[in-house]
């Protein structure tokens, strides 16, 4: 790859659990651009209360998706701040072929387009054992894994809250989570597959070497 980017626009694709946070973190810090988690900036409507938290609150808990006008609203909101300018890494959009169409549209009205899509592939029975596994932190909304943690009642190393496991990683919650994840947002990857967009990274590797393929599928950082 040889390609320079003027402005790095990303999608990280996978099931849920499949390791998108953790991996667009190290790729936001790598490339210098936004790591941008729908599911996070709903997750912190809810702590705060807002009237959107309100809203969605009960979807997230049940493992179903927001509404699409809400989530079209939150990116367009946030793709137009100037930190984006450079590109992003979308973590939890698109989700189903409607996002698909109004991630396009708004890219499209910014003058952007997408670099690439990259899908991180990781069997459901791996899921369901990551996720069960988990705990996160109700302040900051970190995540830890359960076996690197000291003790069962251990506390964020960000903030100092006491973890919790999140209320949408329960078993039954995680299994509706990931069929949604089969019919409405897997339809995605033959979609962007077709426009020649999408790199498949095994997801079953250490987070260092799904790094490492992540960038080398996205070939040179951005030059600008
Ligand atoms: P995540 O952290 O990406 O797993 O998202 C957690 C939850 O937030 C999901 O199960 C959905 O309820 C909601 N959510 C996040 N992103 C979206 C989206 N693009 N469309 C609809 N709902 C979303």
């Amino acid at each position: 790859m040889t390609a320079s980017y003027r402005s790095l626009n990303l999608v990280l694709l996978g099931p849920p659990g499949s390791g998108k946070g953790t991996q667009a973190a190290a790729l936001a810090e790598r490339y210098d651009i936004p790591h941008v988690s729908t599911g996070e900036i709903l997750r912190d409507e809810v702590r705060r209360g807002s009237d959107l938290g309100e809203r969605a609150r009960a979807i997230m808990e049940r493992g179903d998706l927001v509404p699409d006008e809400v989530l079209a609203g939150i990116v367009l909101h946030r793709l137009d701040r100037e930190d984006c300018a450079r590109g992003v890494i979308l973590d939890g959009y698109p989700r189903n072929e409607a996002q698909y169409g109004v991630l396009d549209d708004i890219l499209a009205e910014l003058g952007r387009s997408l670099e690439r899509v990259l899908m991180i592939c990781v069997r459901d029975d791996e899921i369901v054992r990551r996720l069960s596994g988990r705990r996160s932190c109700p302040e900051c909304g970190r995540v830890f894994r359960v076996d690197e943690l000291p003790t069962a009642e251990a506390q964020c190393a960000g903030c100092g809250a006491t973890l919790v496991p999140r209320d949408d990683d329960r078993e039954a919650v995680v299994r509706e989570r990931l069929q949604v994840y089969h019919d409405k947002t897997a339809p995605l990857v033959e979609l962007y597959r077709r426009r020649g967009l999408l790199v498949e990274v095994n997801g079953e590797q250490s987070p260092g070497e799904v790094t490492e393929a992540l960038m080398q599928a996205i070939g040179t950082p951005v030059t600008v």
